[in-house]
């Protein structure tokens, strides 16, 4: 009995240590369309911050936004571990798009998607899936980070039809370019963390602006902005979900959220694997190529192990959480391995990209040269959607959750 047999016995599902023929298909179709369409524009989006506005159309022409979003609204109807695929195909070839995709695709048209009421998912879904308007997610604020929201100063205040924010956002990903944005606020401040609502802000909507565009050391050209909102005024409509219940919005969101931030580990990966054979194979040195060399070669196994453990892990846990009912996640076993495998994956593309620079030598060490780009990648991969030390907090919080009346830490 073949492997595949022995995995699917008893359960239908596609296997998450082996894609099916459908999801090489997406995995195909979505590495063309980057390898033509997204490769070229990396290099002057990594030069100037520079961003494509022909882009985000194209991919919405393609059907890759939207992918976990049933058809009536625009979508593909599929699912996440789809979702994921696209993300890691376009990462081998323009991670930067990628992370401003991630940032539409996810944070924001899946988040309203899940939790959004039905007049919100008809107004905004099929736009945001079409890629005629750019989505964004406002968590982060100048004081608030890793304690987003005990520590969320912007509040919203209801005033009759409207909530009026005021408050300020940081690194918001997408956010000097995009028309739609879903924002936290506080609506009850004395309810700490219980107080916390979600809101889909507009970029027309008075008192909205982009305070400034911020310059980055690695995913240039992925738009990244301080937000400010002074006396802005949101239609009460624009509400998602219950008042003062955004704390499940969030949570659940980051579970979503850090499953999706392992495919664009693996595809940097792939990627720099692949150049760095490319130069092994051609770099001579002593009269051979370097990748006769056994500490080359001990350096090509050691990323291709991480790659391969990467990519089990990263579709397990895509597959885990492509499974979650909308409204759910932010606890129990999905939170612990969505954490567990961001925090892995980043952890091993730093590893493989910090070979990938050794062996491309000096010419690794070359700001224009794409391993270059690649390695100024690595970093936020340990920062964003909750740093490293804040997915170890999770999975051990979740490890020794029926450990009372004892400080964990
Ligand atoms: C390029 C970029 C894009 C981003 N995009 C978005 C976006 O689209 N939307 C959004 O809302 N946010 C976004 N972020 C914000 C990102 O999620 C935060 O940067 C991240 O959550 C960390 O917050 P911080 O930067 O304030 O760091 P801090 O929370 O100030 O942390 C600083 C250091 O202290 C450590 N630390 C903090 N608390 C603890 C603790 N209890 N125990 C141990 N160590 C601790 C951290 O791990 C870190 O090492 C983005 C950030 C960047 C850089």
């Amino acid at each position: 009995m073949g492997s595949r047999d022995a995995i699917a016995i008893g359960d239908n599902r596609p296997s998450a240590f082996e894609l099916d023929a459908e999801q090489n298909l997406i995995l195909d179709q979505a590495d063309r369309f980057a390898r033509t369409e997204l490769y070229g524009l990396s290099v002057r989006m990594d030069a100037e911050e520079w961003w494509p506005e022909d882009a985000f159309p194209k991919i919405g022409a393609q059907g890759l936004f939207g992918v976990t979003v049933p058809q009536e609204y625009g979508g593909a109807g599929l699912d996440l571990m789809a979702a994921g695929l696209v993300a890691q195909a376009f990462s081998r070839w323009n991670h930067a798009m990628a992370l401003s995709c991630v940032a539409h695709d996810n944070l924001c048209l899946n988040n309203i998607y899940r939790n959004g009421n039905e007049a919100q998912r008809r107004k905004y879904l099929p736009d945001l899936c079409a890629g005629r308007t750019i989505g964004a997610l406002g968590l982060t604020e100048p004081g608030a980070g890793s304690d987003a929201l005990g520590s969320m100063r912007t509040t919203a205040r209801r005033e009759g039809d409207f909530y009026v924010l005021n408050g300020g956002k940081l690194y918001i990903t997408n956010g000097p370019v995009a028309d739609v944005l879903l924002v936290y606020a506080k609506t009850d401040r004395e309810r700490g963390v219980h107080g916390v609502s979600a809101f889909i802000v507009e970029k027309r909507f008075p008192g909205f602006r982009v305070a400034q565009k911020l310059e980055k050391m690695g995913y240039r050209g992925s738009q990244t902005a301080e937000l400010v909102f002074e006396d802005c005024r949101v239609p009460a409509e624009n509400l998602v979900g219950v008042e003062n219940r955004g704390v499940s919005v969030v949570m659940s969101g980051l579970d979503l959220e850090r499953a999706m931030i392992s495919p664009i580990c693996l595809g940097i990966g792939e990627r720099a694997l692949e150049l760095s054979l490319d130069y092994a194979k051609t770099r001579q040195q002593f009269g051979k190529p370097i990748g006769s060399f056994q500490m080359v070669q001990s350096m090509l196994a050691d990323m291709y192990v991480q790659i391969e453990t990467m990519r089990a892990f990263t579709y397990r846990t895509l597959a885990a959480a492509a499974s979650l009912e909308l409204g759910e996640g932010g606890r129990g076993d999905i939170h612990k391995l969505t954490a567990a495998s961001v925090m892995y994956a980043a952890d091993a593309v730093h590893s493989v990209l910090d070979k990938a620079v050794q062996i491309h030598g000096g010419s690794g060490y070359i700001w224009e040269s794409e391993i270059n780009r690649l390695y100024r990648s690595i970093k936020l991969l340990e920062i964003g959607a909750g740093t490293t030390e804040v997915r170890k907090m999770i999975i051990a919080g979740e490890l020794l959750k029926d450990m009372r009346g004892h400080d964990r830490g």
